[in-house]
């Protein structure tokens, strides 16, 4: 291949702007079967394959990569499955330009492989690649506390190797944060209901509307019940507020209260359906995230005239994904930088005063230059709010069991294998780590499952 062909990227098609703010649909359409293959073929193969090194599941990216190029999706998918049982998420959602392609050499002479699109690809036409099991059932139980895709993947791991698994949601619908907080135009529907689907294929069994620490007691899982371990996989859906006056306003939400309403309750579809929500005209969305990108993109298709999104620092300190950031500027989100709430007054329409702030050279124990106050300050006319400055762990089942050691914003504490302080009980995603990644979430979720196994006297498959 000529050198200037491997320094430019195959694009990847994406709905145009005009038509795509107007519904819920997926904004990325993924590479054709050719744009594919095209792209695969850039992809150098490296002998140490750095990018394998930058994926926190270790997925075999040139191997699968390799495959594309032959055209053999169905075999890059199972490649894939080998180390990632999510790919059809994955390859939507991973912060890939941090960890895989980040470490791409391509980076270096033009632009890295597109490994996450070329990752949806393999999902996308590779048809079902079925899972292989590993013989008759054994007599063995886990029960997995929450449907995320830690708790999914914990469950597919262990249901590959015969165990038999219960997933317990305390939400009416499975998939976590998937289903209830990324929207449907980066993550559609179907896909996780697709996933889902394979893993009850696979003889999981998964109910809704099961909140344990409500429903049932944490403590009778291992005993009334007779599970023989137990995954707490949870996550991290209590969101942090600002704590200023005003807080409290109709019309002022959470993030996470906003996108529930609107992803799991169906409230864009009012009075269809019974949840309300209030449509602003004008949205203010506080935060930097993907969360604050998510709830400004869904507040736009919500019928917004103008929606901004005000951060305390600059765009080279947000840690949302570029793409996102992209497509939020594309479609007309307002960006204002250096902008730090004080109170929000009003009523029907409100008034946000905002403090102004400045960068400063120092840096901050996240690596990011430290942000101080100013005497100046600004306020904006709005009639919704929705804060979106972070989630901590949920604290149900670390509160009603003390023999939990726990951390210092709440996460529940584990070991390298993902073992609680109690006997028989893991932790993983971001219940143990905090707020984080779906793939982070994933690899803490599938060192559990191992550890559960060699607990439970199971032999691995892999
Ligand atoms: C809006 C938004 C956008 C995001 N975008 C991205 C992205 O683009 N890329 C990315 O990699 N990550 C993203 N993330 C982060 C990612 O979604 C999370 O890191 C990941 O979902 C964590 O997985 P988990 O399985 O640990 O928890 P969750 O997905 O939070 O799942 C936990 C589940 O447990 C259930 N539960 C809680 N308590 C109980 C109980 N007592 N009994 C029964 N069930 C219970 C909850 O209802 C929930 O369904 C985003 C997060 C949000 C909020």
């Amino acid at each position: 291949m000529e050198g200037k062909d491997i320094e430019k990227r195959t694009p990847i098609p994406e709905r145009p702007v005009g038509e795509r703010v107007k519904d819920f649909e997926e904004v990325s359409l993924g590479y054709s079967k050719e744009e594919a293959i095209k792209e695969a073929k850039r992809c150098l193969g490296c002998s140490r394959p750095l990018c394998v090194e930058g994926c926190p599941v270790g997925v075999e990216i040139p191997a699968f990569i390799e495959r594309i190029k032959e055209g053999d999706f169905k075999g890059a998918l199972l490649k894939i499955k080998e180390k990632n049982l999510l790919p059809s998420i994955c390859g939507r959602v991973c912060p890939s330009e941090y960890q895989c392609e980040s470490k791409c050499v391509l980076g270096r002479l033009g632009a890295p492989i597109s490994i996450g699109a070329l990752e949806r690809a393999a999902s996308d036409y590779g048809g079902e690649a079925e899972e292989e099991s590993n013989g008759p059932p054994k007599p063995k139980r886990v029960a997995v506390i929450g449907s995320g895709p830690a708790g999914l993947t914990c469950a597919a791991e262990l249901a590959r190797d015969g165990v038999e698994v219960f997933v317990f949601e305390a939400l009416h619908q499975l998939g976590g944060v998937l289903r209830y907080g990324i929207p449907s135009f980066r993550l559609p529907r179907a896909v996780i209901d697709r996933q889902i689907q394979r893993l009850k294929d696979m003889g999981v069994r998964m109910e809704g509307n099961v909140l344990v620490g409500r429903t049932i007691p944490f403590s009778d899982l291992r005993t009334k019940e007779g599970f023989d371990a137990v995954f707490i996989a949870t996550g991290a859906g209590l969101p942090q507020l600002l704590g200023i006056k005003g807080e409290n306003l109709e019309g002022v939400y959470s993030a996470n209260e906003f996108l529930t309403r609107v992803n799991l309750m169906r409230a864009d579809l009012f009075p269809q359906y019974g949840t309300p929500i209030k449509r602003g005209k004008r949205v203010a969305v506080i935060g930097g995230g993907n969360v604050a990108m998510d709830s400004a993109r869904v507040a736009l298709r919500l019928g917004a005239d103008e929606v901004y999104i005000a951060y305390r620092r600059t765009e080279e300190e947000m840690p949302a994904r570029r793409v996102e950031i992209e497509h939020a500027k594309e479609e007309g989100i307002r960006f204002l930088y250096l902008l730090s709430p004080l109170e929000i007054r009003g009523n029907e329409e409100k008034e946000l005063i905002c403090r102004k702030m400045r960068l400063s050279d120092e840096l901050d124990e996240s690596g990011r230059r430290k942000v101080f106050p100013t005497e100046e300050t600004i306020s904006l006319l709005v009639d919704v709010v929705v804060v979106a400055i972070g989630q901590r762990p949920n604290p149900l089942i670390p509160s009603l069991e003390p023999r939990l050691a726990r951390g210092r914003e709440g996460e529940i504490l584990v070991d390298e294998e993902m073992r609680t302080s109690l006997e028989g009980v893991w932790a993983g995603g971001d219940i143990a780590s905090g707020a984080a990644t779906v793939i982070l979430a994933m690899g803490m979720a599938k060192k559990a499952a191992q550890s559960i196994k060699k607990y439970l006297g199971i032999s691995s498959r892999r």
